[in-house]
């Protein structure tokens, strides 16, 4: 199977209401061309130089998402191109990228990353700490920065009862900060293993990498 029908194949399977990220990292530029060619216009990345090498040879209509974990000190190098952070899990990185976004004359889109998993190596805020950054008094004076909704990664297991537990936890707290903020709309939960169950949960933003691109090859 070639990438663009890989890429048509997943697409045909997605609700209206769900958008797909082509989760590109560790992939050469020549394959995310591939996907592009085939229509594709959103990439994920995990790694900010990473993205920020294949953003300064590629198309420049391609939204890049910082779908990994951030640390604050690399903000900058993405501040004028990132198209929506995935992974904001800290008041400190959320000033962070509003500093930086300020520079850049910007409003970043960000997602507020939710610790669902029970495995420990997951990052992520409890839904409480999100409730809390939402309620914010001071929020308000973070001009440069726009929450928009939640991000969230499920425990690797082949036990579906469990991921769905957890997809159904991001959800739920998607449902309380959207009374607290009427403008969240986007559920980021899904991976190549997991999206049709996350869809069913909720989900509105899957990111899916290995069934577009096919395994990684980390040793490379
Ligand atoms: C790598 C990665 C994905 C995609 O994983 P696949 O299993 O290849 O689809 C999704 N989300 C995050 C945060 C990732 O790091």
């Amino acid at each position: 199977m070639s990438i663009a029908n890989n890429l048509n194949t997943i697409k045909s399977t997605l609700p209206e209401h769900v958008t797909l990220v082509a989760v590109s990292k560790t992939k050469p530029v020549s394959d995310l061309m591939e996907a592009y060619n085939a229509g594709q216009r959103i990439f994920g990345e995990n790694k900010i130089q990473e993205m920020a090498e294949k953003h300064e040879t590629m198309p420049k209509d391609i939204k890049w998402h910082m779908i990994g974990h951030v640390q604050t000190n690399k903000v900058k190098y993405m501040a004028s191109f990132v198209d929506l952070i995935h992974g904001v899990e800290s008041l400190k990185l959320l000033k962070e990228i509003n500093k930086q976004a300020k520079k850049h004359n910007r409003i970043i889109d960000c997602l507020l990353q939710i610790k669902i998993a029970s495995e420990d190596s997951k990052f992520g805020m409890s839904p409480e700490d999100a409730k809390s950054i939402l309620q914010l008094e001071t929020l308000s004076e973070f001009k440069h920065v726009n929450i928009v909704g939640v991000m969230g990664m499920a425990t690797f297991t082949d036990n579906q009862n469990q991921v769905q537990q957890e997809f159904k936890l991001l959800k739920a707290t998607f449902d309380a900060l959207k009374s607290l903020n009427k403008g969240l709309h986007t559920i980021s939960m899904g991976m190549s293993g997991d999206y049709p169950l996350a869809i069913a949960s909720g989900s509105t933003m899957v990111r899916v990498g290995s069934s577009i691109f096919g395994a990684r090859n980390y040793a490379i």
